[in-house]
């Protein structure tokens, strides 16, 4: 049996979710997957808890908690985080189409969506 410790971990309201999936590929761990159209936590070891899905819901239901979970497993992502490289496919900024590949990029909500805008953009969002 694992040891658990009290730390910060990714909640999933169930209730709010509605299985879009968004939260699924932003998890570069693969803690999140779809499971009967939810999403869920399926390996709590999967989850450093730094909460990089949390921006990309369109719900809201994404959080932070603190409770009892066994200890991220740096090892055991590292093994999934390869594996996802193998099916990586490069996103784009929303306001001018620059790839990740080329230029940092950052997840946003606008107008209703999630999305992602580069670092060059982000500026004029924020400043208008
Ligand atoms: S992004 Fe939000 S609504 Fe979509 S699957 Fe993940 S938790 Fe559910």
């Amino acid at each position: 049996m694992s040891t658990t410790i009290t730390r910060q971990i990714v909640r999933i309201d169930e209730e709010l979710c509605n299985g879009c999936g968004l939260c699924v590929s932003p998890c570069a761990e693969g803690a999140i997957v779809l499971v009967d159209g939810k999403a869920r936590v399926v390996r709590d070891e999967l989850c450093d808890g730094a909460g990089f899905c949390l921006g990309v819901c369109p719900t809201g239901a994404l959080t932070l908690e603190m409770r009892d979970a066994v200890p991220f497993d740096h090892a055991a992502a590292e093994v999934i985080v390869a594996e996802k490289k193998t099916n990586y496919i490069a996103q784009h900024c929303y306001k001018c189409g620059t790839s990740e590949d080329d230029r940092p990029l950052l997840p946003v909500r606008t107008a209703g969506d999630s999305t992602w805008v580069c670092t060059r953009c982000l500026p004029a969002l924020i400043h208008g």
